[in-house]
């Protein structure tokens, strides 16, 4: 399996907005669609997973799929789940601020076609099982666990401390990589817990419940402390612990 973290700023070394690729078809949300990949690379995307709709997970899905509007054939599917929805249809695709959903096709196809999944449903995506576990944050948001048939990768999206993505990541032999939130420095451990995200201090305490199998790779970083939160990590000196880089292809 291919992962990449899709660039969203102009260094191209942070990740101000959320999206992740992999294997060149399928995206886990769309803050950086429309900014991180090229045209080609859009149109090979053929489905979205959204985590949860906070905008940074996102802001970019009107953009991107509006760019397509002309070559479009067959949907994208937008994979979401009922609150999910309602909130893009609301808040984002109305008149007022984009285009209404209900106009969204151009003369051959519906531009997105929304699927809707629940926690602890297991479904079939470009070729992938995902299963969607809710996790702790301050909205309703989901893990998901992403399987192809030698290797498993684990987003958890934006959380804080957890348990049920565990007990589903030791069973699953497979599991090759955590993407997990790691959003602060540890002297932002309170903002974190209020925010429900991870700091390096935290993220320590979250490793015991982590299978040994995998590496971790800290995502999400906010982009004002990027370097604190990699010299902190580094003076852990944990080799399961790493920082992948943004926009770079890891295989798993
Ligand atoms: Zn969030
Ligand atoms: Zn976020």
């Amino acid at each position: 399996m291919k992962v990449r973290i899709v660039p969203s700023t102009r260094d191209g070394r942070h990740q101000l907005l959320t999206s992740y690729l992999i294997n060149d078809t399928l995206a886990v949300d769309a803050g950086a669609l429309a900014v991180g990949l090229t045209h080609e690379e859009q149109k090979r995307l053929r489905s979205i997973v959204i985590t949860h709709a906070h905008l940074d997970h996102i802001i970019s899905l009107p953009l991107y799929i509006t760019d397509l509007f002309d070559e479009l054939r067959e949907p994208v599917r937008l994979f979401a789940t009922p609150s999910d929805f309602e909130a893009l249809k609301t808040y984002i695709f109305n008149f007022r601020v984009w285009i209404d959903w209900s106009i969204l096709k151009n003369d051959h196809t519906e531009l997105l076609h929304w699927v809707p999944y629940e926690a602890g449903q297991s479904f079939e995506v470009e070729g992938l099982k995902v299963t969607a576990i809710q996790v702790s944050h301050t909205v309703l948001t989901h893990a998901l666990l992403v399987e192809d048939e030698t290797s498993a990768v684990l987003f958890t999206s934006d959380t804080g401390a957890t348990d049920r993505i565990w007990q589903l990541a030791s069973e699953c032999p497979k599991l090759r990589a955590v993407y997990i939130d790691l959003s602060f420095p540890a002297a932002l451990t309170e903002l974190g817990r209020v925010s429900q995200h991870h700091s390096v201090t935290t993220l320590v305490e979250e490793l015991q419940k982590i299978p040994r199998t995998a590496t971790v790779y800290g995502i999400h970083l906010k982009p004002l402390y990027r370097d604190q939160i990699i010299a902190e990590v580094a003076a852990l000196d944990n080799p399961r612990l790493v920082i992948p880089e943004v926009g770079k292809d890891y295989h798993f």
